[in-house]
């Protein structure tokens, strides 16, 4: 529906060899919207593989290929927005499900509350307007229904629409917020096609117990050692590479290389 086959597509034609095909008359809005007027049941894996299903079951495929992204505030760093995109490749003739997750910190995603177009013109440049797509609510509707104006990507109607919203929110103030769906953001796009990228690797790696596609990081296992005294931290010291198909696992020493923690991670060295 979000035309997101244009960032996954030559991505996993190219590096697996799949021929994709787009069934026409398909809703995933069913499944859940980023706006909040369907609500998604279950977790983004869950929702994917049902979305991937769908496809396949309209295009009588045994292979469905979905991706699904949550934007929100960073854990850590609460000011910093942090999106997740998850991919997922489901085989039904291999019976596994192969998934990737991207993190995306150059995201968009931010919102504000104004009565008016004038003075938001940082937050505008910020989520990269007009270049990428805006929504605009009553930040508190007074109507039963609330009116919501997506995929905005001009000044003039934009300004209209902040008007309108405002006007009807018992606070005066309109929510206007970067518009998350593919098609009304570049950056959300090419985030698309950096976690097929990772998908198309993950599948080309085969379990070196059962030939297995899908092979690759299922988690990590704590316990860097502290530089200082040796003991171990909460920091990743090995990370846990498993199959979709078998119970094989290998552990692997960290990608980055790293082999002992910062003190100031250590809980006995910075208590
Ligand atoms: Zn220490
Ligand atoms: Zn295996």
């Amino acid at each position: 529906m979000h035309g997101k086959q244009a960032a996954i597509s030559p991505v996993l034609e190219a590096r697996l060899g799949l021929s994709i095909v787009v069934p026409d008359s398909l809703n995933t809005d069913t499944l859940g919207t980023f706006t909040g007027e369907v609500e998604r049941p279950g977790n983004m894996l869950e929702t994917a593989i049902a979305k991937a299903r769908l496809g396949m079951q309209a295009a009588g495929t045994d292979i469905g290929i979905a991706s699904e992204g949550s934007y929100g505030p960073h854990p850590i760093m609460p000011f910093v927005p942090l999106g997740r995109e998850l991919i997922v490749l489901v085989d039904d003739a291999r019976g596994i499900t192969i998934k990737e997750v991207l993190l995306c910190e150059t995201t968009n995603f931010h919102h504000v509350l104004a009565g008016s177009i004038n003075g938001i013109d940082d937050f505008l440049e910020r989520v990269r307007f007009p270049a990428h797509g805006l929504i605009v609510r009553p930040n508190r509707p007074t109507a039963a229904a609330t009116r919501i104006v997506k995929g905005i990507q001009c000044r003039d109607s934009l300004a209209e629409t902040i008007l309108d919203s405002a006007e009807s929110s018992s606070d005066g103030r309109a929510r206007i917020e970067a518009d998350m769906r593919a098609h009304q953001n570049p950056t959300r796009m090419a985030a698309i096609a950096d976690a097929s990228s990772l998908l198309a690797e993950r599948v080309n790696s085969l379990c070196p117990s059962c030939e297995t596609p899908g092979f690759g990081r299922e988690g990590s296992e704590a316990g860097l050692p502290c530089s200082w005294c040796g003991a171990p931290t909460e920091r990743v010291l090995r990370e846990i590479f498993g199959c979709v198909a078998c119970d094989y696992t290998e552990k692997k020493a960290r990608g980055d290389g790293l082999t002992e923690a910062d003190p100031g991670q250590c809980q006995y060295c910075n208590p």
